[in-house]
């Protein structure tokens, strides 16, 4: 499969009902999750994939469209049966548990994909519960941060270690009233972090 048909495929899918300013409830967008994605695939990474916080799926059904083993783990009841229609919809096996990522146990898993909530919101885990729990997961972890996290993902994940940085366009939706414009295009950095024995 090419990175547009993907692509495609996943700008089919259902996003958030009704978004959760509180849960930091921004969906992935078809362009960025396929970039990731292909990223992973190119350096076989996609083996058994768990998508930590994966709000309506896009992340874990991607992965699986592309041949891994895909788990999506998300607090959010809503969002996850938008999630399983989703699933249902590109006809692809993902299994789906809704827990909260800070009390999570997964075993085998090679990879975490995730895009997480950035803990500017209460509600919400943060990045640091869910770059902790997945560097505890899986020994290579593609985690979406702003620009200018660098310094932080570095120190943070030690012993694990930053080993790709790339730069990624994000076109922001409008979804919460305060966004003025319908689409803004960002930059985010996606970092591949690995972790020799699981920290
Ligand atoms: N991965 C999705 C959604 C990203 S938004 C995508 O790429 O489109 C972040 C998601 O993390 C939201 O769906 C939110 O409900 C979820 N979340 C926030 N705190 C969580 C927690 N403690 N445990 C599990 N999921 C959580």
């Amino acid at each position: 499969m090419k990175k547009k048909q993907l692509e495609m495929m996943l700008e089919k899918l259902e996003g958030f009902g009704r978004p959760s300013f509180y849960r930091e409830q921004y969906a992935t967008p078809a362009s960025v999750a396929a970039e990731m994605l292909f990223l992973a695939a190119m350096r076989g990474d996609l083996g058994t994939v768990c998508d930590l916080g994966c709000g309506t799926g896009v992340l874990a059904i991607g992965a699986a469209l592309l041949g891994a083993r895909a788990v999506g783990v998300e607090i959010d009841g809503e969002a996850l049966a938008v999630a399983r229609r989703n699933a249902e919809k590109l006809k692809v096996d993902v299994d789906f548990v809704r827990a909260d990522v800070s009390r999570l146990d997964l075993m085998g898993i090679d990879t975490v994909v995730m895009n997480p909530p950035f803990g500017a919101q209460k509600a919400s885990a943060g990045d640091r519960v869910f770059l902790r729990k997945a560097l505890q997961t899986a020994k290579t972890v593609y985690s979406l941060h702003n620009l200018g996290s660098e310094g932080f993902v570095r120190s943070f994940v030690k012993p694990g270690t930053v080993e790709e940085i790339y730069r990624i366009a994000f076109p922001l939706k409008r979804c919460f009233e305060f966004h003025s414009q319908d689409v803004k295009v960002i930059e985010v950095e996606l970092y591949r972090i690995t972790c020799e024995s699981v920290c």
